[in-house]
């Protein structure tokens, strides 16, 4: 096996291996974070199919300023977060109602 110098990361110093291991582990790190926050790709493809299919707001019918609400918050079910039967749609007011109010009452 050929020898293999250390090399220097600006950051964390030498190293051995072809990337630092302390750089690595901290871009996994900021890549699992934007994933937890959520609103991604897969979450914009996703409120629009339900928008198309469920246009008005499921409490008043209203179709103005139509909001897709996570019925189970992301922050209670993280796993239902792009689950199409964990979706409805609001309005503006009646998702701030939620938001800012109650839980799970309209
Ligand atoms: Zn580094
Ligand atoms: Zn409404």
């Amino acid at each position: 096996m050929p020898y293999a110098p250390p090399r220097l990361c600006p950051r964390h110093g030498p190293f051995t291996g072809s990337r630092c291991p302390a750089c690595s582990k901290m871009e996994d790190r900021a890549r699992g974070s934007r994933h937890v926050r959520g609103y991604d790709a897969e979450w914009v493809k996703l409120r629009a199919a339900h928008l198309a299919k469920h246009p008005a707001c499921a409490v008043c019918g209203t179709t103005a300023g139509v909001d897709v609400d996570h019925v189970q918050s992301i922050r209670e079910a993280p796993h239902r977060r792009l689950d199409p039967m964990n979706l409805r749609t609001l309005c503006r007011l009646h998702h701030n109602r939620k938001t800012h109010g109650g839980r799970h009452t309209p």
